[in-house]
């Protein structure tokens, strides 16, 4: 098994990044992390979100662009391992953005493997995909790390992390024998927890609108939860874990109805002021203005099932045991409210020690 001797962190602004980060300098690693534009208040900032001393030489903060080919393999130099979470799709959520989608996180994928194959002491690569990337989940039969999601039958967002992972797998193959690093692919459910880095986003929202009843009904359909410091912890494991080289892992705590979720928030928060979202939308509703907006389509095909995922890998080769459902949405919740991003009403009662 290779040494760690430097961890490249790419998107280190992200969410997950965030949680990766704070976990590999808790372990005594060196991070390099990337960002796309740099200055010292970006820094600064981000040093202090993640509890890092401003003046530890353990963390380090660089440029670099998925999408710009020759600046990775300067950024690179010196690095044992990579995780590799920067995604270019943040942004391109419409379907008639689909193929500029898949076209930049395929770019992106080839581009930092290219050079990771080209400076030596790249060792392993952890690579991010989504559990997205092994099904589409429209059938309640168990999928493993064997399956991989129709492409014809998902979102914009699938499809291009299907494309993205699938590029990957067939770079490695490409380089046959001469194999200079391994891969290791981490596919995690919608991944919740506690938030503390930017501004939030797609996960955060479904927390913080069932949170504030933005939407009077939810669908009835059940969504791939985990946990943002287990899927962490995922990538962490997987550097140095002589099982998870060349693999897939599907990282998935369970598959939760949107409605639990809005009762798991109610529990918590009712008695504090707020009056989170538990009724369930009329599936003749949906299915009606499906015929009008076919972004509604991928929910009618979900609706009602409650798919079924092996997380054997999950827990017997990265050790994880998943965090309590619950612990994660109300971590979330608690986490959005103390840091800003969702109001405090006059009842809200602080825990004593913040989610982290
Ligand atoms: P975020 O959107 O929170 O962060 C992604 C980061 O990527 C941003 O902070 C941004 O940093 C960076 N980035 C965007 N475009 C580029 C680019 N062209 N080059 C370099 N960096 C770029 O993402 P998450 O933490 O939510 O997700 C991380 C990864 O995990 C993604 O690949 C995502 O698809 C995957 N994933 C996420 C899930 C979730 O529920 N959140 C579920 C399953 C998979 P900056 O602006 O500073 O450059």
């Amino acid at each position: 098994m290779a040494e760690i001797t430097k961890v490249l962190v790419t998107g280190a602004t992200g969410f997950i990044a965030g949680h990766v980060i704070k976990h590999l300098l808790q372990n005594g690693q060196c991070v390099r992390a990337t960002t796309r534009s740099n200055n010292e208040s970006k820094e600064r900032e981000l040093r202090e979100k993640l509890g890092i001393d401003p003046d530890s030489k353990t963390f380090e903060l660089v440029e670099a662009d998925v999408l710009v080919a020759d600046s990775w393999e300067a950024v690179l130099d010196g690095c044992s391992h990579v995780i590799q979470l920067a995604s270019p799709t943040n942004g391109f959520w419409n379907e008639e953005d689909e193929q500029e989608l898949s076209d930049q996180a395929i770019r992106g994928t080839i581009n930092i493997l290219t050079a990771c194959s080209k400076v030596l002491s790249v060792k392993r690569v952890i690579f991010t995909s989504s559990v997205l990337a092994v099904s589409n989940f429209r059938k309640t039969t168990p999928h493993t790390e064997k399956d991989w999601a129709d492409v014809d039958e998902g979102t914009a967002y699938s499809k291009s992390k299907t494309l993205a992972e699938q590029a990957a797998w067939q770079f490695l193959k490409s380089l046959e024998g001469e194999k200079p690093f391994e891969l290791v692919c981490i596919n995690p459910g919608f991944v919740l927890g506690p938030y503390f880095t930017r501004s939030p986003g797609c996960s955060a929202a479904v927390i913080a609108d069932t949170l504030m009843n933005k939407n009077s009904r939810v669908p009835h359909i059940a969504l791939p939860i985990c946990d943002v410091r287990d899927v962490a912890k995922a990538h962490v494991t997987a550097l140095t874990s002589q099982e998870a080289a060349n693999k897939r892992h599907i990282i998935v705590s369970d598959f939760v109805f949107c409605d639990k979720i809005g009762k798991i928030l109610s529990s918590e928060f009712k008695t504090q002021g707020y009056n989170p979202t538990t009724a369930v939308a009329s599936r003749s509703l949906v299915k009606f203005l499906s015929f009008f907006d076919s972004s509604h389509r991928p929910t009618i095909a979900s609706w009602g099932i409650k798919p079924n995922v092996d997380t054997t890998r999950m827990r017997e080769v990265l050790k994880i045991t998943p965090t309590a459902i619950d612990k994660t949405i109300v971590d979330m919740a608690y986490s959005l409210i103390q840091n800003g991003f969702l109001p405090e009403t006059e009842q809200f009662r602080a825990p004593n020690n913040p989610p982290v």
